[in-house]
């Protein structure tokens, strides 16, 4: 066979691809023919205020942090779109949701729109034949995850820099890029995913890490403290290596299994700077491991003069009447820096003893 006979029979079987690619997307019902549904009026001030819209009932708070930084992008990039995820749509033409939102809104660029059912629609200066064409071929519905399907939805929906007035040419590139996306957009997904679970991972670290610098406070309190007998003196020295386990496992953990390891380290110790402290007087709570300590960070140590300055170290009460803020320390979660105590207690670090971790 000729080089000649070959590129006739690809380009044969790519406007097959292209025929029965449109055939399908022609006779999916739909479009204009819908009834849209009812639009909310919170999707309509966000849309009109901003270029997104998440409904907060829905949807989780990370998932409208992704995409108000993915529209951010794509506005950055000189693309005109707004991206909306919105409750289940009844009828279920989203297409004709996402064209009346449009209307609305009065918007000239692209509205994209997803469900919680991973439904996903656009609407824009393009065809809906193309749009429709375009999301079908890239697979965007199956992409799990709202905030991603949204900004893959967007990427295929939105017009090229130079928009071609050709149909047919525009289809057939469409097309052909279409396919190429289907693989980068599940590829550049799951890339995605994986570095959520190390942002995660990151996250724990940092909040773990508040909890080792509070077991090494108790373990320089219980070091000094008075009248301690054989078995005391034990339970400060394991204290002391629970706090020296814990803190190496969390410096270095790159797995979930390593954050466990390490919290159940920390779990250990705090059970036992309490029975320490009971010998010794003094009263370390395992189910409340900052109590006796500065709430500025619990590294700082043991608070001055309970009841009096509030419970800081006697270095915070100095900075305090020298006229310094006191910034308690933040840790990650979910993106946003909280002050530790805000931040979720990390696998059950302070459940009391006999009960056992989840
Ligand atoms: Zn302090």
């Amino acid at each position: 066979m000729s080089v000649r006979a070959a590129e006739v029979r690809a380009a044969q079987r790519l406007l097959w691809l292209v025929l029965v690619v449109s055939l399908v997307a022609l006779l999916v019902p739909g479009g204009a023919m819908g009834r849209p549904a009812v639009i909310g009026a919170p999707a309509v001030g966000s849309l009109e205020r901003g270029d997104t819209y998440v409904d907060p009932a829905l949807y989780d708070t990370t998932v409208a942090q992704q995409v108000r930084a993915d529209a951010a992008l794509l506005a950055k990039r000189g693309q005109h779109v707004k991206l909306a995820a919105v409750p289940f749509v009844p009828g279920g033409d989203l297409f004709a949701y996402a064209e009346a939102l449009r209307t609305t809104l009065n918007y000239p660029g692209t509205l994209v729109v997803t469900t919680p059912n991973g439904d996903v629609a656009a609407a824009g200066p393009r065809s809906q034949l193309s749009i429709q064409t375009a999301l079908t071929a890239v697979g965007a519905s199956t992409v799990a995850d709202p905030a991603a399907r949204l900004l893959v939805a967007a990427e295929v929906s939105t017009p090229p820099p130079t928009d071609s007035s050709n149909g047919v040419r525009d289809l057939v590139i469409l097309t052909c890029l279409a396919l190429l996306g289907g693989a980068v957009a599940i590829g550049w997904g799951l890339r995605r995913e994986q570095r959520r679970a190390h942002e995660r991972t990151m996250e724990s670290r940092g909040i773990l890490k508040v909890y080792a610098d509070a077991l090494g406070a108790r373990a320089r309190l219980l070091a000094v403290a008075p009248g301690a007998g054989p078995e005391s003196r034990a339970l400060v020295e394991a204290v002391e290596a629970y706090h020296v386990a814990a803190d190496t496992l969390v410096d270095h953990a790159t797995s979930e299994g390593e954050l466990k390891d390490g919290a159940a380290s920390l779990r250990s110790g705090f059970g036992d700077a309490e029975r320490a402290g009971e010998l010794a007087g003094i009263a370390l709570p395992a189910t409340d491991p900052f109590t006796d300590l500065c709430s500025v960070d619990p590294a700082h140590g043991p608070i001055a003069h309970p009841g009096e300055d509030g419970p800081l170290c006697p270095a915070c009460v100095e900075r305090l009447k020298s006229g310094h803020e006191l910034i308690p320390r933040r840790v990650l979660v979910s993106g946003m820096p909280v002050p530790f105590q805000d931040a979720p207690v990390p696998y059950d670090v302070t459940a009391p003893h006999g009960v056992p971790v989840a």
